[in-house]
C-alpha cells in the first residue's frame, strides 16, 4: 500500500520519533501548527476515523492511553489539543488514522 504513515512506521521515510511501542509511533510533525506538534499514529493501517470499526478499534482506544504519557514526555504541563481530520472538509491530508498533539502555547477556540 502507498501509504506515507506506513513508510514512516517502517523507518522507509525518515522521522523524528517521539515515541514507539509494538502498536503506535509517534513522531514530530513537519510543518508545526504549534510550539509543540506531534502526529500519533497505530502502526496497524487504518483509513481514518471514519474507518474505525468493531474490529480495529482497539488500536485506537490504545493510542488514547499512550497520547497522555507522550503528552507529559513533551512537558505540556498546561494542557494540549487532541484532533484528527476526517475527509476533505477537515483538510485530512493522509488517510492513514493519525492524531495530532497541540500544545505549548495558549491554543485558543477551535474554529
Ligand atoms: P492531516 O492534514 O490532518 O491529514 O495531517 C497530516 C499531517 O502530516 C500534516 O500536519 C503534515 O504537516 C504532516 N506530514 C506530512 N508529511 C510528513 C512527514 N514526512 N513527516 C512528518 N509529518 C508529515
Ligand atoms: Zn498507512
Amino acid at each position: 500500500m502507498d501509504c506515507l504513515f506506513c513508510k514512516i512506521v517502517s523507518g522507509e521515510i525518515p522521522s523524528k520519533k517521539v515515541y514507539e511501542d509494538d502498536r503506535v509511533y509517534a513522531f514530530y510533525d513537519i510543518a508545526p501548527a504549534a510550539p509543540t506538534h506531534v502526529l500519533v499514529v497505530p502502526k496497524k493501517h487504518i483509513d481514518g476515523v471514519d474507518a474505525v470499526n468493531a474490529e480495529n478499534a482497539s488500536e485506537v482506544a490504545y493510542i488514547f492511553t499512550v497520547i497522555p504519557k507522550i503528552a507529559e514526555s513533551l512537558g505540556l504541563k498546561g494542557g494540549y489539543r487532541v484532533v484528527s481530520n476526517v475527509g476533505a472538509d477537515a483538510g485530512q491530508t493522509v488517510r492513514h488514522i493519525h492524531f495530532h498533539i497541540l500544545g505549548g502555547k495558549e491554543l485558543g477556540r477551535m474554529c
